[in-house]
């Protein structure tokens, strides 16, 4: 025994002070401020490292297992998406994270000795908050000139700050009911409980707001690579992003209420409730709120930028939370450290590697034969196999690869159920049928039609006042939007010698790839255009499939038609959306829209 040149208190000889953790050959001012994560000695505490942030108690040894997992989940999801299998990739991507969690939970025992019900009700608080949220979210889901407008108040307000923040207060509100049980006193329970229901929160939304693209079946048309990137966040940089900051203000709250006085203010000013809870509120929504206006690699790198921020924040908490009670309890019998194997006196930290016994899983009452009565962080019960050489770490990969595997089964299974059935087309080109020629109509005086005349370039058209209304209008431009906001026809045009029907199909499509996810050409032979054009003028046109996608995302499945023509130096395009899924709504809006395209009438004409 000798004192600590830390904290001045008697400690046994060791790398490191078994009572508040710094190491034995450097004097500082306070233990907090040595350089080592109090949860992961090797590690610096300021290093935004993803597994011993969000899952703390892990013994370091079996850390590797979950880099394998979380590699191997990431792997297999990007692989689904780059096959194009959009929807079982979904399902996969959005349960990654929890089924890390889960296999977490039972490597650690992290509530154990506590009930395990405090695991189960986190979980299940974040799923059935996430599930609410998911379905407001589809409610509010945006509808009609919205449906290609990222820049509207579905996509930007609702979207992109009021959902995510209900979602944080959501999460926090499960974990709060747990802050009055005297059970869970401890910085990392606040810090586990919050991480946790986000997990859980993250993946339920996910799903339920992906469910018009589970519906479309195995092969939900789109280009790969918007996808891939878009199932990486899914899987990961969403949910940390979550996990992280609503793990931060869990552990603020339980640092303030729940810590002994002395520690209550170590934090600063991140440990302060309301500002912790602001600041959570702040990372999820400058991360949500960027998609409305980046395109999905963007925004991905984004999401990852503020990861980093959030797993600063964590781990200082965390960090904070472990060095908590510097306890002038006198120093227990030798137990063996479950983070490195030595054996050393118990106290809060192990005296060969300084990590924080309260890090390590709480080991069950009574424990193993031939060992000493266990204590918190000694080696014991399951975890005991390491040490001894046994390969328990095969076992937990074989359990989660074999779960992932089979939720992306049981996906795949769901959604070949709910694939439509393959289509054949009904005409070709060469023998066109099925479309009765449609009359140039007067622009205006039939009975149950409306006109509308383009003020800048003199063409005009009518549609049929119960199936379209105008949603927006410009002196060049129509915007109609089916009544119940599932279809939508953009009539717009230009003049000049320069702009070409093709130019101006282009440059509708480049703007529709901005605002819809993974916009790519349909090559369904039961898709094509049957000769395009715009009133009464031939053009060209095509047929495109892509995702109406949120801040919450990807949500349903559209199908895009554009067409242009030309006419002395003025051209007009065409844009119609629909719902892919449904092939009645799809073939309505089409040939609705169709009626009013076949209406427009050239100036001069
Ligand atoms: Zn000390
Ligand atoms: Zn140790």
């Amino acid at each position: 025994m000798h004192d600590c040149p830390t904290c001045g208190q008697p400690t046994p000889a060791g790398n490191y002070c078994v009572r508040c953790g710094a190491p034995q050959d450097l004097r500082l001012g306070r233990s907090r401020q040595r350089r080592q994560f109090a949860a992961a000695p090797r590690e610096r505490r300021n290093a935004p490292w993803l597994v011993s942030t969000l899952f703390p108690q892990l013994p370091r040894h079996s850390e590797r297992h979950f880099h394998i997992a979380l590699a191997g989940g990431a792997a297999l999801v990007i692989a689904l998406g780059v096959l194009r299998l959009f929807a079982i990739a979904l399902i996969g991507a959005a349960l990654l994270m929890p089924l890390l969690t889960a296999l977490y939970f039972y490597d650690v025992d992290i509530y154990e000795g506590e009930p395990s019900w405090a695991s189960a009700w986190t979980l299940a608080w974040g799923t059935l908050a996430g599930v609410l949220v998911g379905m407001l979210a589809n409610a509010l889901a945006p509808s009609g000139s919205a449906l290609i407008d990222k820049a509207s108040t579905a996509h930007l307000v609702v979207g992109g700050v009021l959902l995510p923040l209900l979602g944080v207060g959501a999460a926090l509100a499960g974990p709060l009911v747990l802050l009055r049980d005297r059970r869970f006193n401890e910085t990392l329970d606040g810090a586990s409980f919050g991480a946790v229901t986000a997990a859980a929160f993250a993946a339920a939304q996910a799903v339920v707001v992906g469910g018009g693209v589970l519906g479309s079946g195995l092969r939900a048309a789109g280009s790969a690579a918007p996808w891939v990137a878009r199932l990486v966040t899914i899987a990961i940089a969403s949910p940390v992003l979550s996990m992280t900051a609503v793990g931060s203000a869990g552990a603020a709250l339980w640092l303030r209420y729940r810590a002994p006085v002395s520690d209550r203010r170590a934090l600063g000013l991140l440990g302060v409730p309301a500002i912790a809870v602001g600041l959570a509120g702040a990372l999820v929504v400058a991360g949500a709120v960027a998609e409305t206006f980046t395109a999905a690699g963007t925004w991905l790198a984004w999401l990852i930028v503020l990861d980093l921020l959030g797993l600063v924040l964590l781990r200082r908490a965390v960090h904070v939370g472990l060095l908590e009670e510097a306890s002038e309890a006198d120093v227990g019998p030798p137990v063996r450290c479950a983070n490195c194997g030595a054996t050393g006196p118990s106290h809060t930290f192990c005296a060969n590697c300084g990590v924080a016994l309260k890090a390590l899983p709480k080991v069950r009452r009574g424990g193993s034969p031939g060992l000493p009565a266990p204590a918190r962080g000694s080696f014991a019960g399951r975890l005991e196999a390491e040490l001894r050489g046994r390969r328990s770490g095969r076992r937990r990969l074989i359990a989660y690869g074999s779960s992932l595997t089979a939720v992306v089964a049981v996906g795949g299974a769901v959604a070949a159920l709910a694939a439509p059935p393959p289509r054949r087309p009904r005409c070709t080109r060469a023998q066109q049928c099925g479309r009765p020629p449609i009359e140039p109509r007067p622009a205006s005086g039939f009975l149950g039609y409306q006109s509308w005349h383009s003020p800048a370039l003199g063409y005009s058209l009518r549609f049929a006042a119960g199936d379209w209304t105008i949603a927006s209008d410009t002196s060049t431009e129509v915007v109609l939007q089916a009544p119940d906001g599932l279809g939508l026809l953009t009539v717009d045009a230009a003049r000049g010698a320069a702009i070409t029907p093709a130019a101006l199909i282009g440059r509708q499509r480049s703007s529709l790839q901005g605002q819809l996810l993974g916009l790519v050409l349909d090559t369904n032979q039961a898709d094509q255009l049957l000769g395009a054009g715009v009133g009464l003028a031939a053009g060209p046109g095509s047929v495109y499939t892509a995702t109406i996608a949120s801040p919450q995302g990807p949500e349903a499945p559209v199908s895009v038609a554009i067409m242009a023509a030309g006419e002395g130096n003025l051209t007009i395009s065409a844009v119609v959306v629909a719902p892919a899924e449904n092939l009645d709504q799809k073939g309505t809006v089409f040939a609705r829209a169709d009626d009013v395209i076949n209406s427009i009438r050239w100036p001069g004409r």
